[in-house]
C-alpha cells in the first residue's frame, strides 16, 4: 500500500479508489450493502472478499477503505480500521484484545472516557488494571510484569501536556511481550512518530485534528494487518462501532489539509505561548516547545513540535479564569480541540469535573487552568484577543 511519497503527497492521493466513471474527487458510497451478480459470487465473497469487494458497511465500505488506507500510509502502519468515534476505537482495541485475568498497565492522566473504560468497564470483565504516573519510567518498570498483556497511554496528556516517553515505555513493555497501545490525539498524526518509536497500535479520535472543523465524531485504529484484521475487525464488525461512509468521507477530505493545518496551528500555538509566558497574571504557561517545559527535550525528540495546544494557569483561580473566558471574542468556549476555530476550555469545571479534588491536584488541574486549542485564525488576532481577556480577568 504505502508508496515512497512524502507526507503531503500521501495526504492528497494515497488510498484513492475510482469507480468506472473515473471521478476526480473521492466518491461517497452511501450504501449499506452491495449487489452480487449471481448467487455463486455472493457465496464466494462470504468465503473470502477480494480487495475491491465489500459485503456490508459495518464490515467495510469503499469510502471507509479509502480513509483507512490514507491514514495507515501516513502513520506508517500496514493497516487501519475506522470507527464511529474515538471512544469506539479505544474501547474496541481494549475489549478486542483483553480477556478475564489479563493485566494492563496504563498512565493515570487520561481523557475522562478512556479512564472510565479502564476503571469501570474492563475491571467488570475481570481485567486487572494498574495505573502509573506516565512520565515516571520507574513506575512503568515496577508495574509491568511477565503476564502484562498491554500498556496504554496518551502520548501527550490532557490538559497538562505531559509526555510519555514512547521509546522507553515500548522497550519496557516489549521486554515482557506486552503490546503498546498509544492514544495519540494530542500529538496528532502529523507530529507523531509513534510506530518508529516502538508503538504497536495507535488510536486517534478523528473528531479532533483529522476532521479539523468540528463537524463529526470519528475514530481510527492503526496497526499491523494481523492485529487490525484478526483481532480488531471481528470485534468491531460484530459489535457495531464502525464509522459511517459519510463520516469517513469527511475525514478523508480533512486529511488532505492535515499537514498544512497542524503546522500552521502549531506555529500559532508557539507564538501564543511566547506571548503569554512571563505575563504577571499567569502563574505558568505549559507548552512543550518552550524551553521552560519540564520535558522540552523529550517533546522535541519525540514530536519535533510543541503541538497545537497551550495550557496556562491564571493566578486568580476560578474567578479569574471565568472572567477571562467570558471576555474572549474570537476564541470560543467549548471542549473540542484540533478545530479550525480556537477553543478555550476550563478543565476543572467541565472535562475533568467528575474527578475528585485529590485526583485533580495529582494531575495538576488547578482552578485557574485554561486549555487553549489554537486554531487557524491569524495569530496576531488571537494574541490580541487573549491580551484583552487577560486585562479583563484581572479587573
Ligand atoms: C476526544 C478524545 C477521545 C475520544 O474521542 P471521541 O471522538 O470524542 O470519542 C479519546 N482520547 C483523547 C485523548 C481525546 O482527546
Amino acid at each position: 500500500m504505502t508508496k515512497d511519497w512524502n507526507t503531503r503527497t500521501k495526504l492528497v492521493h494515497e488510498g484513492s479508489r475510482r469507480s468506472q466513471y473515473g471521478e476526480m474527487a473521492e466518491a461517497i458510497f452511501l450504501t449499506q450493502g452491495f449487489v452480487y451478480p449471481d448467487a455463486e459470487s455472493a457465496e464466494a465473497r462470504f468465503i473470502k472478499a477480494g480487495e475491491d469487494e465489500f459485503i456490508y458497511a459495518r464490515y467495510g465500505n469503499p469510502t471507509t477503505r479509502m480513509f483507512e488506507e490514507r491514514i495507515a500510509s501516513l502513520e506508517g502502519t500496514e493497516d487501519a480500521f475506522a470507527t464511529a468515534s474515538g471512544m469506539a476505537a479505544v474501547s474496541g482495541v481494549l475489549m478486542a484484545m483483553l480477556r478475564a485475568g489479563d493485566h494492563i498497565v496504563s498512565s493515570r492522566a487520561l481523557f475522562g472516557s478512556c479512564l472510565y473504560v479502564l476503571e469501570e468497564v474492563l475491571t467488570r470483565y475481570g481485567v486487572r488494571v494498574t495505573f502509573v504516573d506516565g512520565a515516571d519510567l520507574n513506575q512503568w518498570r515496577a508495574a509491568v510484569t511477565p503476564g502484562t498483556k498491554a500498556v496504554f497511554f496518551e502520548s501527550m496528556s490532557n490538559p497538562t501536556l505531559e509526555l510519555v516517553d514512547i521509546r522507553s515505555v515500548s522497550e519496557i513493555a516489549h521486554a515482557v511481550g506486552a503490546l503498546v497501545v498509544v492514544d495519540n490525539v494530542f500529538a496528532t498524526p502529523i507530529f507523531s512518530k509513534a510506530v518508529e518509536q516502538g508503538a504497536d497500535v495507535i488510536v486517534y479520535s478523528t473528531t479532533k485534528h483529522i476532521d479539523g472543523q468540528g463537524r463529526a465524531l470519528g475514530g481510527v485504529v492503526c496497526g499491523t494487518t494481523e492485529f487490525i484484521r484478526k483481532t480488531l475487525e471481528p470485534y468491531m464488525k460484530h459489535t457495531g462501532g464502525s464509522i459511517s461512509p459519510f463520516t469517513a468521507w469527511l475525514m478523508l477530505n480533512g486529511m488532505v489539509t492535515l499537514d498544512l493545518r497542524c503546522r500552521a496551528m502549531a506555529d500559532s500555538a508557539l507564538a501564543v505561548a511566547k506571548a503569554l509566558e512571563g505575563d504577571a497574571r499567569i502563574a505558568r504557561v505549559i507548552y512543550p516547545e518552550l524551553p521552560s517545559h519540564p520535558q522540552h527535550e523529550l517533546a522535541m525528540a519525540q514530536m519535533g513540535s510543541g503541538g497545537t495546544l497551550v495550557t496556562f494557569d491564571l493566578k486568580g483561580g476560578k474567578e479569574a479564569a471565568f472572567r477571562f473566558m467570558n471576555a474572549l471574542e474570537i476564541i470560543k468556549i467549548s471542549n473540542n480541540l484540533g478545530d479550525a476555530k480556537s477553543i478555550a476550555t476550563h478543565p476543572t469545571t467541565t472535562t475533568h469535573q467528575r474527578l475528585p479534588q485529590a485526583q485533580k491536584d495529582k494531575l495538576g488541574i488547578t482552578p485557574g487552568l485554561i486549555r487553549l486549542s489554537v486554531g487557524l485564525e491569524d495569530p496576531r488576532d488571537l494574541i490580541a484577543d487573549l491580551q484583552a481577556a487577560l486585562a479583563a480577568s484581572a479587573a
